[in-house]
């Protein structure tokens, strides 16, 4: 559950554990974004001024991780998963959720609701930019698929997803393998 098992070396930057439930400004929690490279590919020259006008919204709930608005595009996030989940999850879903921010800059729907969530476009283009950094961190397919289970997902769907993004998905228990 959007845990990954080994630690990868990350970037340097800074993700907030403890949060205000509040909109804040996100390069005030969230630093060294502006410097990653899988960010910078996102914004281009843009990268400086879009992220010093974000703002990120943090909410109390044990559910949910992270996403953004379809009415402004700031960024959404939960405390109580900032408290809690694995810090290259919790990088990658950044790098992911900004994915989002551009999509909405560009005036694109974010949520099409003609497309279920493992083939919606907007969210292959996300997952495919977090799973190049994902790559380049190290992190094998079976690694990513773990990190893209969540629980509003299907094992069903989950697969898709990852068959939709180029990661190889682990053999099912029980077919295939045979153990002795
Ligand atoms: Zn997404």
């Amino acid at each position: 559950m959007k845990e990954t098992s080994r630690k990868f070396l990350l970037p340097e930057v800074q993700i907030p554990n403890i949060v205000p439930i509040a909109m804040q400004n996100f390069t005030q929690y969230f630093k060294g974004f502006e410097k990653v490279a899988a960010v910078r590919e996102i914004f281009g020259e843009d990268t400086d001024r879009v992220l010093s006008e974000l703002k990120v919204e943090f909410f109390s709930s044990k559910f949910g991780y992270m996403g953004v608005s379809d009415e402004d595009g700031h960024l959404i996030v939960s405390a109580y998963y900032l408290k809690n989940g694995d810090p290259t999850s919790k990088y990658l879903d950044v790098v992911h959720e900004l994915v989002h921010v551009k999509q909405y800059r560009q005036g694109k729907a974010l949520f099409d609701e003609t497309f279920e969530y493992h083939d919606r476009p907007t969210e292959l283009e996300a997952y495919r930019h977090a799973v190049d950094e994902a790559r380049r961190l190290g992190m094998s397919d079976h690694e990513i698929f773990e990190y893209l289970r969540v629980d509003w997902m299907s094992e069903d769907e989950v697969r898709k997803l990852a068959r939709n993004i180029g990661i190889k998905p682990p053999p099912r228990r029980g077919d295939g393998e045979r153990v002795r």
